[in-house]
């Protein structure tokens, strides 16, 4: 038996995330950002929608560029989240928790077609097996190609955090990030992301702190925002069962 605000936060993320559907088909030209998170070798591996194979990975992105799609670099997304223009046929590869894959498997493509990528990263899991090494970030960092976000100290749900936790994941992974790169950390992904995990009130402290704007995991585009708010940005989850369509 599921308690009455467990279902209303449901029932809210359900609406949230229709009326942002909605809001696509009357404004479906606006840039998009694009969450990966595991690259795997062969599709026979894909178990679930957090990951992707290397050779769909690759042809999504070839197609993008093919289509005549334009990869913003971090400043052009910032200048579009900025609303300085529209960036319609523009798009922004970002990968979520750092797993070693984004530096072993994506990051060779990405570099071989100079396509700008955020790597979003959870500080718990650097160091874990599968997950980016200390050094393969720094190496990333210093590439002008990538940008470095935070995606918390752990990879918990923020919703039923208090105050001071929720400050606490957002104020020292930045920290720690800016202090291991050397570089200005001006974005956040929330774990999990959708409105079932976090609450307005955890976007409300956000904005409070010194990141410039945050990634939702709610599908939609960058016109979103009067819905969203720029702490709260749309994304899409790219995976095998979305490309298949
Ligand atoms: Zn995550």
């Amino acid at each position: 038996m599921i308690s009455i605000g467990l279902r209303i936060i449901r029932e809210q993320n359900r609406i949230y995330t229709l009326l942002l559907r909605l809001l696509s088909y009357l404004q479906p030209a606006g840039s998009k950002v694009y969450i990966f998170h595991d690259i795997l070798d062969d599709i026979s591996l894909v178990k679930s929608p957090f990951t992707i194979s290397k050779s769909s990975f690759e042809s999504f992105l070839s197609d993008q560029l093919a289509k005549g799609n334009h990869a913003n670099t971090f400043e052009e997304l910032t200048q579009i989240i900025l609303k300085r223009y529209t960036g319609s046929n523009s798009f922004t590869i970002t990968f979520d928790d750092a797993n070693e894959s984004v530096y072993t498997k994506a990051y060779p493509f990405l570099k071989a077609h100079s396509i700008p990528f955020i790597v979003l990263i959870t500080k718990e899991l650097i160091g874990k097996p599968n997950f980016l090494i200390e050094e393969q970030i720094v190496e990333m960092a210093h590439d002008s190609l990538c940008t470095i976000g935070s995606h918390a100290l752990q990879h918990k749900m923020f919703r039923y955090m208090t105050d001071n936790e929720a400050l606490m994941e957002y104020n020292e992974s930045r920290t720690y990030l800016k202090q291991l790169t050397g570089q200005n950390v001006d974005c956040f992904a929330f774990p999990y992301g959708r409105l079932v995990e976090v609450s307005f009130k955890n976007i409300k402290l956000l904005k409070q702190t010194s990141y410039k704007f945050a990634f939702s995991a709610i599908a939609g585009n960058l016109n979103q925002q009067w819905l969203s708010g720029k702490y709260y940005l749309s994304r899409i989850n790219v995976c095998e069962e979305v490309l298949v369509k």
